[in-house]
Order: structure tokens, then C-alpha cells, then sequence
């Protein structure tokens, strides 16, 4: 594998494209939106600068991992002689599947096809393709470059040997990856979500308040992060959004969404990208005091 395409420039896709680069792959990034793509390829180059300023990359590696990547707006040019595509658009199932009926006619017949969702059945996106065996998920940690997990995730006709072909992959970009087979939420989201839900339900009933439930998790469980503050980080409409897939897949009320999670979303307070969860990013500290009135 030399090839490497990856389809969209957000957050998770420039991560994927700096990890691929800078392990000598030549890689392919493409976004429908020409700004991601600047975006994406300055988000790059800030990250390279700070591991050559914390002199864990040279200047040399930084312009090398750089020229690695050439940005494509359309999926037709851009996948072209591609060994594997590695989709990171935007979570919505209808979208994936229009995207991976295109790739399905664009790639070559040996081209592995893997998404990087968090929550949308493998076995359903490999459906939209007429090469189910080939598809597989690679579930990356956000922030790519740093986090050493990828899950590898084996849809219902995903072949054994793909399989291996990718955890071998993972390995020589220096993650540690972990198999998993495809069920709602695979691993990492089926504990973490209800983890984060049974946190805002604590604050839901009263029992502490925001600072005091991190806390608790921080020191007493070695977090690095307390639930509350992860979800602000991840998006509260990402963790509604991950609850309804468990709730939807498993029909089990264990991971009903908690009604202050569904009520804060439906107010817009989506936590950093928002700049308001259940902590406030803003000068303001409205949000603490919100979360306040809960106690
Ligand atoms: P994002 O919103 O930051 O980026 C999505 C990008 O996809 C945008 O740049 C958008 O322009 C592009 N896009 C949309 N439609 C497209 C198309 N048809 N062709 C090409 N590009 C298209 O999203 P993100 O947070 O990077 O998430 C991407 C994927 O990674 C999602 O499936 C998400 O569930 C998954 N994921 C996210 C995280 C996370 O922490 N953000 C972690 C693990 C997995």
C-alpha cells in the first residue's frame, strides 16, 4: 500500500491525511468544499510546526510530510490508482452511502474502501457497494497524529484478509489497533457514550454539579478529562447523536439520551464548537452559572 485517499478535510480527515504523510504514503485528500481543504492544510502545517518546535519532527520531515499531499475537490480525480480510501465526511448515513456508491465505481476492483464513522453500521455502508468484502472501518481517535488507537472494524462480509491487510497498516503508522466486530457504537462509544449520558443524568438528578462530577471522575477514576467537560469537547449533538444510534440499534432504555442533553442541544449550547456546554468557553461564564441551577 502506497496509495492512500482520504475523503474529507475536517477535523478527523486532516488528522488521517498528517498521519498517512508523514509516513512517507503519498496521500490524496479530498473535500467537496475548497475552504476545508485550506482549512485542512493549515490546520496540517500548524500541527507540523509545533512537533518541529518541540523538536520531535525536523524542518526537513515537516516539508517532506507536506509535499505527501496533493487536495483534490472532486472523489473521481482524487481516488484514481488509490490501494485504499479512508472516508471522513461529514456523519450522515445517506451521505455515506452516495460516497461509497462512488467510490465502488471509481476506485479500482482491489481498492479497500474504510470509514472512519463513529456510530453508522459498516454492514449498511458496505450495502451501498457492490464489493461488501472490501469494506471496512477504521475508527480513529481525534486528534489523529497523537491518539494511538484505531479500531478496526469487521462489517458482516468484511473478509478476513482485509482485515489484516489494515491492522498491519495501522501498525506501520504507529497505531495499536484493536479488532472489533460491527455493532452499534463498536467499542469506544457503546462504553463511553453511556458513561457520558449517566454523567449528565447525575447533574440531571441533583446529585453534584459540573465541576464536582468531573472532579469526582478526574482524581478519583485517573480521567484526564471529566465526562462533562469530553462531551463539550466531542459536541453534544455528536453524543445525542451516538445515544440515538445505541438506543435505536440496541432497543434497550439503558441508553435513552438523557432529557437535559436533548434539551441543551435543542437550545444550540453544543459545547466548544458553540462556545457554551456545560462549561462556558466565553468570557461570560454563562454556562456555569446554568449548570448551577441544577444544584
Ligand atoms: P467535520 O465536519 O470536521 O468534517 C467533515 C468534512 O467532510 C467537511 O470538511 C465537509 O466539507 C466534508 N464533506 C462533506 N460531504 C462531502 C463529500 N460528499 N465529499 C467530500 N467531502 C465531504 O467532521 P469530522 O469531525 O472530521 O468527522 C468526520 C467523520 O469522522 C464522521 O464520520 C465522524 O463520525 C467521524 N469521527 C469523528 C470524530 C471526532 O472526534 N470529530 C472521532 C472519530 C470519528
Amino acid at each position: 500500500m502506497k496509495n492512500i485517499a482520504v475523503i474529507g478535510a475536517g477535523t478527523m480527515g486532516n488528522g488521517i491525511a498528517h498521519t498517512f504523510a508523514q509516513f512517507d504514503y503519498s496521500v490524496h485528500l479530498i473535500d467537496i468544499s475548497e475552504d476545508s481543504l485550506k482549512r485542512g492544510m493549515a490546520t496540517i502545517a500548524k500541527n507540523l510546526d509545533r512537533m518541529v518546535a518541540k523538536e520531535k519532527i525536523s524542518e526537513a520531515k515537516k516539508t517532506a510530510t507536506l509535499n505527501n499531499i496533493t487536495t483534490y475537490t472532486a472523489i473521481k480525480k482524487g481516488v484514481k490508482n488509490a490501494d485504499l480510501v479512508i472516508e471522513a465526511a461529514t456523519e450522515n448515513a445517506v451521505l455515506k452511502s452516495k460516497i461509497f456508491k462512488e467510490l465502488d465505481v471509481e476506485c479500482n476492483k482491489n481498492t479497500i474502501l474504510a470509514t472512519n464513522t463513529s456510530s453508522i453500521s459498516i454492514t449498511q455502508i458496505a450495502a451501498a457497494t457492490n464489493r461488501p468484502e472490501k469494506v471496512i472501518g477504521m475508527h480513529f481517535m481525534n486528534p489523529v497524529p497523537i491518539m494511538k488507537l484505531v479500531e478496526i472494524i469487521k462489517g458482516y462480509s468484511t473478509d478476513d484478509a482485509v482485515m489484516e491487510t489494515i491492522t498491519e497498516l495501522s501498525k506501520k503508522i504507529n497505531k495499536i489497533p484493536v479488532a472489533v466486530n460491527d455493532y452499534p457504537g463498536f467499542v469506544a462509544n457503546r462504553i463511553l457514550m453511556p458513561m457520558i449520558n449517566e454523567a449528565i443524568e447525575t447533574l440531571y438528578n441533583k446529585v453534584a454539579g459540573v465541576s464536582e462530577i468531573d472532579t469526582v471522575m478526574k482524581l478519583g477514576m485517573a480521567h484526564p478529562m471529566g465526562p462533562l467537560q469530553l462531551a463539550d469537547f466531542i459536541g453534544l449533538d455528536v453524543c445525542l447523536s451516538i445515544l440515538n444510534v445505541l438506543h435505536d440499534g440496541f432497543k434497550n432504555p439503558k441508553y435513552a439520551p438523557c432529557p437535559l442533553l436533548v434539551n441543551m442541544v435543542m437550545a444550540g449550547k453544543l459545547g466548544v464548537k458553540s462556545s457554551e456546554g456545560f462549561y462556558d468557553y466565553t468570557e461570560s461564564r454563562k454556562a456555569e452559572k446554568v449548570a448551577k441551577m441544577f444544584l
